[in-house]
C-alpha cells in the first residue's frame, strides 16, 4: 500500500511539473522533491495505466489518505492517550486494564507462566529495599516486610534456597502471573521485583497489608471478641431471623467490626475475583489465608504461587500425573470442588466453589472448614458444610448454591460480588458508596506509586 501510494505521489508531482519550469515555491525542499519524483523512471506499462486512468488515479489517492487520516485519528485514540486520561478512564468505568483476550482454557493459561513475559519496567535494585521483619514462611520461601526506597512498605517474598533453580522459577513465574493479571484495587498488585542475579534470588515485592491475612485478623477478632453480630434472633432459644440491625456502618478502624464488614470483606473478594475470572485467571486456591486486609479495610486477593508446594496439612498432594514444574503439587483439598478430586480441571467454577468455603470461613470469623471429618470426598457426596454463626438463611442458601455439584448450575463472581453489593447496600448505602470510592482511589494511587518508582529508578 506505501508503494502503490508512493508511485501515485511520484505521479503528480510529475504531472503538475511536467514540461514546465519548476513549481513557483520559495521552499527548496519541495522543489527537490519534485525534481527527484521528475526523474524517478516508472515502468512504462505502469505509467501508461495511470494515464488512462486519471480519475481512477485520483479517486485511489482520495482513499489512501482519507484511510491514513482515519488511522492516524484512531491510533491517536487508542494508542497515546495520556497517562492521566488512562488513569482517569479506567478508575471511572471501575474497569482497569484488561489482558488481551486470550483462549479461555479449563485449565487457565496463566498457569503456564513459561508463556508469560516479564515486564522490565517492574525491575527493581536490591540495593533500594531495606528488609525488616519476616512476617511469614512457607516451605519453599519466606515472606518479609521492607521498605522501599526509604519512603514505601512493602512486603518482599523470596525462595528459601535461592541457590535452587526450581525455587527460583517458582518465584519468577509468580511474578510473571502477577505481571499479567496487572491491576485491580481487590488483587494485591505486585509493586516491583529483583531477577537480576542477587545474594537472595529472585524477589517478589507487593503491596504490604498491614493486617495480615484476613484469616489471621478474623481468629484474632474472635479470639478478643470485638465482633458485633448484626442479626436479629427472636424466640426462646433466641433463632436467628433473616433480617439485620442497621446502622451500624463499616468500621473506621478496624479494631472493632461488625457483619456489615463482614459482607464488605465477602463483596471485596467477589469483586476482585471477577476481574480474574475476566482476565481470564483461575486462582485455583481461594482461602482467606490467601485474602489481605490492607490498613483501610479494603480487601486484597494475593498469592498467586499457585504451582508451590505447601507443608500446610491443608494441603494434600494428589498423586496424579497433574505435573506443573516437574512435580507433584499439593493442592488445598478442603477448598476444592469434588470433580477436581477425578478431573484434576480447574476453572471459574471450581473457584466459586472455594469461594463459597472462604465465605464459610468468614462467617464463623475463621474456623477451619470440615473440622472433625476424616474423608472430606465421601463427606461431600451427601453433606455440606453447617450453616455458619454470623451469617442469615439468604447467605447460607447462596453459599449451597456456589456447592452445587454440577458446576454448571453454580453461579459466577459477577452473580456473587451482585449478591453481596446488595446485601452492603441494605445495611448501610452510604458506606458502601464511599468504599466504592475508596477503591477507585486505590488504583489512582498505585498508578502515583509507580510513577514515583520510576522516576527514581532512573
Ligand atoms: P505466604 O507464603 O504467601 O503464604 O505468606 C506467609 C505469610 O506472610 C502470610 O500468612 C501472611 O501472614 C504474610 N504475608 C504474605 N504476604 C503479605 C503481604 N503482602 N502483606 C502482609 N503480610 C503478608
Amino acid at each position: 500500500m506505501i508503494l502503490l501510494f508512493l508511485l501515485i505521489f511520484i505521479h503528480i508531482s510529475r504531472y503538475f511539473s511536467e514540461g514546465s519550469p519548476l513549481p513557483v515555491t520559495r521552499s527548496s525542499a519541495l522543489q527537490r522533491v519534485v525534481r527527484a519524483a521528475r526523474e524517478i523512471k516508472i515502468p512504462r506499462n505502469i505509467q501508461r495505466i495511470i494515464d488512462r486512468n486519471y480519475f481512477l488515479v485520483f479517486f485511489i489517492y482520495g482513499i489512501l489518505v482519507l484511510m491514513f487520516a482515519f488511522g492516524f485519528l484512531i491510533w491517536r485514540r487508542c494508542g497515546t492517550r495520556s497517562p492521566r486520561t488512562q488513569r482517569r478512564t479506567r478508575a471511572r468505568h471501575n474497569n482497569y486494564i484488561k489482558l488481551r483476550p486470550t483462549r479461555k482454557r479449563e485449565l487457565v493459561s496463566l498457569l503456564n507462566a513459561d508463556e508469560l513475559g516479564y515486564d522490565e519496567n517492574y525491575e527493581v535494585d536490591p540495593r533500594h529495599l531495606e528488609m525488616g521483619r519476616k512476617l511469614g514462611e512457607g516451605q519453599y520461601g519466606f515472606v518479609n516486610q521492607a521498605r522501599l526506597k526509604n519512603r514505601i512498605d512493602v512486603a518482599v517474598k523470596r525462595a528459601r534456597l535461592s541457590y535452587d533453580p526450581e525455587q527460583q522459577k517458582m518465584i519468577i513465574d509468580e511474578i510473571k502471573i502477577m505481571c499479567a493479571i496487572k491491576c485491580h484495587p481487590n488483587v494485591l498488585a505486585l509493586v516491583g521485583a529483583v531477577t537480576s542475579k542477587n545474594s537472595n534470588g529472585a524477589l517478589i515485592i507487593t503491596e504490604y497489608a498491614e493486617n495480615g491475612s484476613l484469616l489471621d485478623y478474623l481468629r484474632k477478632i474472635k479470639s478478643q471478641s470485638i465482633f458485633s453480630d448484626l442479626l436479629v434472633y427472636q424466640g426462646v432459644p433466641p433463632q436467628k431471623t433473616g433480617t439485620y440491625r442497621k446502622g451500624a456502618g463499616l468500621s473506621t478502624n478496624l479494631n472493632f467490626i461488625s457483619t456489615a464488614d463482614l459482607i464488605s470483606f465477602v463483596y471485596q473478594i467477589a469483586n476482585g475475583m471477577v476481574y480474574l475470572a475476566s482476565i481470564p485467571c483461575v486462582h485455583r486456591d481461594l482461602a482467606l489465608r490467601n485474602v489481605f486486609l490492607m490498613g483501610d479495610g479494603t480487601i486484597r486477593i494475593g498469592d498467586f504461587g499457585l504451582t508451590r508446594r505447601h507443608e500446610n496439612s491443608d494441603y494434600y498432594s494428589l498423586k496424579i500425573s497433574f505435573r506443573i514444574n516437574n512435580g507433584d503439587i499439593k493442592l488445598p483439598v478442603l477448598w476444592m470442588a469434588p470433580e477436581c478430586f477425578h478431573t484434576h480441571k480447574f476453572t471459574e467454577k471450581t473457584d466459586i466453589w472455594s469461594f463459597g468455603v472462604s465465605l464459610f470461613e468468614i462467617f464463623t470469623l475463621g474456623d477451619k472448614p470440615y473440622a472433625g471429618v476424616s474423608d472430606v470426598s465421601v463427606f461431600l457426596k451427601n453433606n455440606r458444610l453447617e450453616e455458619p454463626q454470623y451469617c442469615n438463611k439468604k447467605i447460607y442458601d447462596f453459599m449451597n448454591l456456589c456447592w452445587v455439584a454440577d458446576p454448571l448450575f453454580r453461579p459466577n463472581f459477577k452473580m456473587c460480588a451482585d449478591f453481596f453489593k446488595e446485601h452492603l447496600k441494605i445495611l448501610c448505602d452510604q458506606d458502601y458508596t464511599r468504599l466504592d470510592d475508596k477503591l477507585n482511589l486505590i488504583f489512582e494511587k498505585r498508578w502515583e506509586t509507580e510513577c514515583w518508582i520510576r522516576r527514581e529508578s532512573e
